[in-house]
């Protein structure tokens, strides 16, 4: 893992082969826990040095701010994204489509609004309950 890679990760966001952006519930969890590491370690020399013991509460603000929220908001964009994936792409509607990690399940790999990964080949539409 280069260190572009780990900044992609701190912005909730991996790349695939080729270079092709992709967000995914996973890449949320990597850029979460990489976000803690790093306030956890800040706030540990922090707390030391400054003697800050007593103030504890604004490491639980800072949290929320700098991990929590934008976790959540990046989930939030993901979600949406997903649903207009879903209606206006053919893997969207197709049977081997996991939606929480925008992945095909047959090719393993992620597909996006250019990228099929079977041109359409191996499509199998969803069944009627699938989609309710
Ligand atoms: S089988 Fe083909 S159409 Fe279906 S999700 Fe995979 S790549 Fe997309």
């Amino acid at each position: 893992m280069n260190s572009k890679s780990i900044l992609d990760l701190f912005f909730f966001k991996e790349k695939e082969k080729g270079n092709r952006p992709v967000i995914t519930t996973g890449a949320i969890v990597w850029g979460t826990l990489l976000r803690s590491f790093i306030l956890m370690v800040v706030a540990f020399f922090a707390v030391k040095k400054y003697m800050l013991y007593d103030h504890i509460y604004l490491i639980i603000f800072i949290i929320w701010l700098f991990v929590a929220m934008p976790a959540y908001n990046a989930y939030k964009n993901f979600d949406k994204e997903m649903e207009e994936f879903q209606d206006s792409t053919l893997c969207g509607t197709c049977v081997h489509f996991e939606k929480s990690a925008q992945l095909c399940k047959i090719f393993d790999e992620h597909p996006t609004k250019e990228y099929i990964p079977c041109e359409g080949q191996s499509w199998e539409p969803k069944s009627y309950e699938d989609t309710i």
